[in-house]
């Protein structure tokens, strides 16, 4: 079976199980028999607005199908200041937590603030950093701790700091995903086996299982 975990497309691609994103105001597409995340992502966050998005993301969280609240995070290459979005990532967390849902993250040159955030506030759910691109010591602090990290087509990038991190991290904390990009997700699967020096039946089984501890469902 192959899970992706963030995925932005309708359609499922090489997929078995997708947990699709939808952004706040695309909660109308959630069906039936899916999965789905529900965040206000931080490249969305908007002063005039950020009360009635969020309380878009609210009502969604409820739904069963909505299995994770995100994307949400901290981004620090964009305009938005970091003040304006961590009030809108905060908001999310505490949506999460109340509904003990996993989070999916987009972290971007935010690690450590990521990170403390969530020990400090002891929280329990598991948090997923989706498109991790950090090196192998960030990668192994949060798995340390219980972060979930997702790979994608970085993977196919042999310059980028995800590809080196990749084949050190505990295998029983990675997922996978498409996001938006080109790469499929059984494409995405073999070239994680090849790097990690597995067969991808054995990987396809162990994602498969971090996928029931994380969430406490069957994919
Ligand atoms: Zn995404």
């Amino acid at each position: 079976m192959l899970i992706d975990i963030h995925r932005h497309a309708k359609d499922a691609g090489a997929a078995d199980r997708v947990v699709r994103n939808l952004f706040h105001n695309q909660t109308s597409e959630i069906e039936e028999d899916k999965f789905y995340s529900v965040g206000l992502h931080p490249w969305h966050v908007d002063e005039n607005t950020i009360q009635e998005d969020l309380k878009m993301v609210e009502d969604a969280a409820s739904y069963p199908q909505v299995i994770a609240i995100g994307e949400t995070g901290l981004d620090k290459t964009i305009k938005t200041s970091l003040e304006t979005q961590s009030f809108a990532f905060y908001a999310q967390i505490d949506i999460a937590r109340k509904l003990e849902k996993p989070l999916i993250i987009h972290c971007v040159r935010a690690y450590n603030e990521v990170f403390t955030l969530k020990i400090n506030a002891n929280i329990k759910q598991p948090w997923i950093i989706h498109w991790f691109n950090a090196n192998r010591q960030m990668g192994e602090q949060l798995t340390e701790k219980g972060f979930y990290l997702s790979f994608g087509h970085l993977l196919f990038h042999d310059r980028s700091k995800a590809y080196h991190a990749f084949p050190n991290l505990p295998i029983e904390k990675l997922f996978f995903e498409t996001d938006d990009s080109e790469y499929s997700i059984d494409e995405v699967y073999k070239k994680a086996a090849l790097l990690k020096g597995i067969n991808w039946e054995i990987l396809q089984k162990q994602i498969e299982s971090n996928f029931k501890h994380c969430f406490g469902l069957e994919p």
